[in-house]
């Protein structure tokens, strides 16, 4: 899903094993699952449900501009919002 990042460490336990979730990844990730269940509703019930899939995107956009880049640790599952590589360790 992403790759390790140097220069990242987490603030919690200090572990280098962190991932870094862009802006975009993060879009991505935070609307696959509405996205389909969208699509899935509207074709299973009703095509007014295909009206909710560009808020749903443009809500997840909102948020990562907020958010991203979102920083997670592998270890201990702590998740750190608009990460900056940690110079101090350099
Ligand atoms: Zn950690």
């Amino acid at each position: 899903m992403a790759d390790t990042s140097a220069g990242f460490t987490c603030n919690s336990c200090g572990s280098r094993n962190v991932v870094l979730m862009t802006k975009w990844r993060y879009v991505f990730f935070m609307s696959s699952l509405p996205l389909v269940t969208a699509v899935l509703l509207g074709f299973l019930f009703h095509s007014v449900f295909y009206l909710f899939t560009p808020g749903i995107i443009l809500m997840n956009i909102i948020l990562a501009g907020k958010k991203a880049p979102v920083k997670i640790c592998k270890d201990c599952k702590q998740m750190e919002y608009r990460a900056r590589p940690d110079l101090s360790h350099n």
